[in-house]
C-alpha cells in the first residue's frame, strides 16, 4: 500500500482520457504531418477507452471476482445507470442520426445489432460495451476464479485482435475470414463488450484487489517502453495494411497495466466533480463537432474552425468542458438537495468505506477475511446501512458487542457470521438460535450454562492472553480442553484480543509477542489433544497494521475500516491512507446579533465583547456532540470557514459566534465533522478537544441523528 489516495490520481487521469478520446474523432494533428496524428490519435489516445473500463472494473467488479459476492445489487445499480446514460445519449444524437439519414431502412436485426454493440452513434458503443463487458465478467465469475477468468479476456481480447489491429494476419486463412465475416454481420467491430471490454474490466478489478505497485520509477519505465513497443507495432501494422481498424495492440495491455499503477500512485485528491464532467466530455463531444461544422460553414469560418485539425479540435474540447461542468454543476446541486436533510445528519461516505475495506484487505495474509467490528451501531455510524454495504463489498462476518446488536443486523437481512463478542444473559440464549449469531464463550462456566441450554449454539472460544478482561486463562489447559469437550457447543473459532498492539514501545512489542505466543500454545496444546482449531483470530485494527501476519483467519477491524485511529498521531504512523466515512451536518435554526457585553446560554457563559452575531445549530449533547467542546473549545465549519463554539453546549442546540462570516441565515448547514470548502474537521479533532479517543466520539453520536449513504 502506499501513502498516496488511490482516487485522485483516477479522477484526474480520467478528464486527460476523456480529452483523448476528442483527439480521435477530430485528428487534431493532420494538418500538420499525417503520421504524428496517426501516432497521437490511432495509438496513444488508444489508451483512454480502456483506462475507463479498468476504473469501472476497479470499482464495480471486486466483489464478484474475489469474494463471490452474491449480492447483485452494486452491479445491477451500475448497469442502471449506464443503460439509463445511453438512452439519454440516444435520444440526444437522434436527431443528429435522422438528419443524417442513418436510420434509414433499418430493419429489427439493424436495430439490435446497433443498440447492442456498435452503439447508435459513432462513439455509443463504449456504453453497452460495458454493460456487456461487465456482465460477461460477472456470469464468468460464478463459474472460474479470478485466474480463470483472466485468460479467458485475454483469448478473447485475442479473437478481438484478429478482427482489428491483425486483420491481415487472418484474412488470407479462408476458414477464418469466414468466420470473421459472418461476426462482422452482428457487430461492425470486434472491439465491443465481448472481445475488447472483459480483459481490462477484470484488471482493473485485478487493481482493485491487490494494489500491483511496482515503485514509480519501474512503473513509468514499464509504460514508457510499452508505450514505445505499441508505436513500432501500430506504424508496423498500420503500414503493412493488416489494420482493418486500430482500437487493439497486443501492447496496449502492459501499457494499461504500468499505466494504472502509475495514476495509482499520483498523489491528487479525490475529486466526484471530475469524474462527472470525463463522462459528460465522453457523451457529448461529437455534438459538438456538429455544431463547430456547422457554424464554420454557416459562418464561413471553415478555413480556421475546420481544415486547420487543431484549433477544430481546440473549439471542440472547449465547447465540450464547458457543457460538461454545466451538467454536473446543475447535476452536484440536484444530488446536495437529495441528501440534505431536515435537522441534524449523518453522512456516510460509500466510496471512503469501499477505499477503506480495499486498502485493509490488501494487508490481509491469504485465507484471512475481514470480521467487522459493527458494534454500538457501527461506532456510530449506523450498524444496519453499513453492514449491509459491507455486504455488497462481499464481507460475509461481522462482530457485535451483544445479541441484541446481532437480532437487529439479522432483521434487516444482513448475511454472514455474526460473532457476539460479549456476555449475553442465559435469558436471552434463545436469540442465539433464533438469529443464528455466534456467542463468544467467556470461560469454562460460561460454556457450562451455553451447553446446558441444550440447543446445538455455535461458538468461538475467547482466550485470555494477557489483557485480562474477557476469556479463559491461557494457562488454564484443562479448563479450556472441557470447554471443546461440551456436547452442545459448536465450536468455530477460537480467538484473542491484543491490549497494547498499536503502541511501538520495546515494552508494549514484548508484552504483544508474550500474548500471541501464548496464544499459538494453547492452540498447539489443544490439536495435540485431539482438537484441531477451527478458525483462529487475533488481531483487531491496530494488530492488522502493525502485525499483519498474526492476522489468521480473520481480523477483528473496527476503527480503521471507519477511516480513522483512535487518535491523530496514530492515523499519521500507521502508514496507510484511510477515507473517513463519517461526518455529520446540522441546520442552522436561526441567527442572532448580541449587543456587546450581552450574554448567552445557560450560566452566561458566553458574553459577547464587542457587537457580534451569533448562530444556533441545531446540535447538542443529545446527539453525541461532547459537552466539553463549549466555550470556545470547539468548533464547526460554516461557508468553508471556522465558527467556534461559544456558551454552553445545550442537549439540543448549540450557538456559534458567525461574527466573520458574512451572509448567514437560518436554514444553512454548519458542518461538525467534514469538509467544508478547504477546511476540515475529523472526529480525532474533536477527541483531541475531548480528551478522549475518536472511538468513543463515533460510540456516542446519537440515535436520533439520520444516518444516509452517499
Ligand atoms: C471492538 C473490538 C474490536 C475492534 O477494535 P478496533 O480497535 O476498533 O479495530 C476487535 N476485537 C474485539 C474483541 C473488540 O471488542
Amino acid at each position: 500500500m502506499t501513502k498516496n489516495n488511490q482516487y485522485g490520481g483516477l479522477d484526474t487521469f480520467k478528464l486527460i482520457a476523456a480529452l483523448l478520446v476528442i483527439c480521435i474523432h477530430t485528428s487534431p494533428l493532420t494538418t500538420f504531418s499525417a503520421n504524428a496524428d496517426f501516432l497521437l490519435t490511432r495509438i496513444i489516445a488508444r489508451i483512454a477507452v480502456p483506462f475507463f473500463l479498468m476504473v469501472t472494473g476497479f470499482f464495480i467488479l471486486p466483489p464478484y471476482l474475489f469474494a463471490s459476492s452474491r449480492d447483485r445489487l452494486p452491479l445491477m445499480r451500475f448497469l442502471k445507470k449506464v443503460v439509463f446514460l445511453y438512452a439519454v445519449a440516444i435520444i440526444i444524437y437522434w436527431p443528429v442520426n435522422l438528419y443524417a439519414g442513418q436510420f434509414k431502412g433499418l430493419d429489427v436485426a439493424d436495430v439490435i445489432r446497433l443498440v447492442l454493440f456498435d452503439g447508435t452513434f459513432y462513439h455509443l458503443w463504449y456504453l453497452p460495451a460495458v454493460i456487456l463487458g461487465a456482465l460477461m465478467v460477472f456470469l464468468l465469475s460464478r463459474k472460474l476464479s479470478f485466474q480463470a477468468v483472466m485468460v479467458v479476456s485475454l483469448f478473447l481480447y485475442g479473437i478481438g485482435l484478429m478482427g482489428d489491429s491483425y486483420f491481415g494476419a487472418i484474412s488470407g486463412v479462408p476458414v477464418l475470414a469466414t468466420a470473421y465475416d459472418a461476426m462482422f454481420q452482428v457487430f461492425s467491430y470486434t472491439r465491443n463488450g465481448l472481445f475488447y471490454a472483459p480483459v481490462f474490466l477484470t484488471m482493473g478489478a485485478w487493481f482493485a484487489h491487490s494494489p500491483q505497485t511496482g515503485g514509480r520509477k519501474k512503473s513509468a519505465a514499464g509504460f514508457a517502453l510499452s508505450i514505445l513497443l505499441m508505436t513500432i507495432e501500430g506504424f508496423v501494422l498500420h503500414y503493412t495494411g493488416w489494420q482493418r481498424h486500430d482500437s487493439m495492440y497486443v501492447a496496449l495491455l502492459p501499457c494499461m497495466y504500468f499505466l494504472y499503477q502509475l495514476v495509482m500512485v499520483w498523489d491528487r485528491k479525490p475529486n466526484p466533480f471530475l469524474r462527472t464532467i470525463s463522462t459528460w466530455i465522453y457523451i457529448i463531444h461529437p455534438l459538438f463537432i456538429v455544431v463547430v461544422r456547422g457554424t464554420a460553414k454557416v459562418t464561413g469560418l471553415v478555413d480556421i474552425l475546420v481544415r486547420n485539425s487543431l484549433i477544430h479540435y481546440l473549439a471542440v474540447a472547449v465547447l465540450s468542458v464547458l457543457f460538461a461542468v454545466l451538467v454536473a454543476k446543475l447535476s452536484f446541486l440536484k444530488k446536495q438537495k437529495r441528501f440534505q436533510k431536515g435537522r441534524a445528519w449523518i453522512e456516510l461516505d460509500r466510496a471512503a468505506l469501499r477505499h477503506n475495506v480495499y486498502a485493509l484487505r490488501a494487508l490481509l495474509p491469504d485465507g484471512c477475511e475481514l470480521l467487522p467490528a459493527v458494534k454500538t451501531n457501527a461506532y456510530g455510524h449506523g450498524a444496519v446501512l453499513i453492514s449491509q454495504e459491507l455486504n455488497r463489498l462481499g464481507v460475509n462476518a461481522f462482530c457485535v458487542a451483544t445479541v441484541y446488536e446481532g437480532a437487529k443486523l439479522r432483521k434487516n437481512r444482513v448475511k454472514g457470521t455474526i460473532l457476539v463478542l460479549g456476555y449475553t444473559h442465559p435469558s436471552d440464549f434463545s436469540l442465539l438460535c433464533r438469529y443464528k449469531l455466534t456467542q463468544t464463550v467467556l470461560d469454562l462456566a460460561y460454556a457450562q450454562l451455553l451447553d446446558q441450554y441444550g440447543k446445538k449454539i455455535s461458538v468461538h472460544v475467547k482466550i485470555d492472553t494477557g489483557m485480562h478482561r474477557l476469556g479463559e486463562r491461557s494457562e488454564k489447559t484443562e479448563e479450556i480442553i472441557r470447554i471443546f469437550q461440551c456436547k452442545n457447543l459448536k465450536i468455530e473459532g477460537v480467538f484473542t484480543h491484543l491490549c497494547v498492539a498499536g503502541d511501538p514501545s520495546p515494552k508494549s512489542t514484548e508484552y504483544t509477542h508474550i500474548q500471541t505466543k501464548a496464544f499459538y500454545d494453547i492452540i498447539a496444546e489443544l490439536s495435540q489433544r485431539g482438537f484441531p482449531c477451527p478458525k483462529k483470530h487475533i488481531v483487531s485494527s491496530d494488530g492488522l497494521l502493525y502485525y499483519p501476519e498474526l492476522a489468521e483467519n480473520y481480523a477483528r477491524v473496527g476503527i480503521a475500516l471507519y477511516g480513522l485511529l483512535s487518535s491523530r498521531a496514530d492515523l499519521k504512523r500507521c502508514g496507510i491512507s484511510l477515507e473517513p466515512v463519517l461526518s455529520i451536518k446540522a441546520r442552522i435554526a436561526m441567527v442572532k446579533d448580541l449587543f456587546q457585553g450581552e450574554a448567552a446560554g445557560y450560566g452566561l457563559q458566553f458574553v459577547a465583547s464587542q457587537d457580534s452575531r451569533i448562530a444556533v445549530v441545531a446540535i447538542g449533547y443529545g446527539d453525541g456532540i461532547p459537552r466539553s467542546l463549549s466555550c470556545g473549545v470547539g468548533s464547526v465549519l460554516i461557508q468553508g470557514i471556522k465558527a467556534p463554539i461559544v456558551g454552553q453546549i445545550c442537549m439540543d442546540q448549540m450557538l456559534v459566534d458567525i461574527s466573520d462570516i458574512p451572509n448567514v441565515k437560518s436554514g444553512d448547514i454548519a458542518v461538525i465533522i467534514g469538509q467544508s470548502g478547504n477546511e476540515k474537521i475529523t472526529a480525532c479533532d474533536l477527541a483531541e478537544q475531548d480528551g478522549t479517543i475518536s472511538n468513543e466520539i463515533l460510540s456516542c453520536l446519537g440515535e436520533r441523528l439520520e444516518r444516509l449513504l452517499i
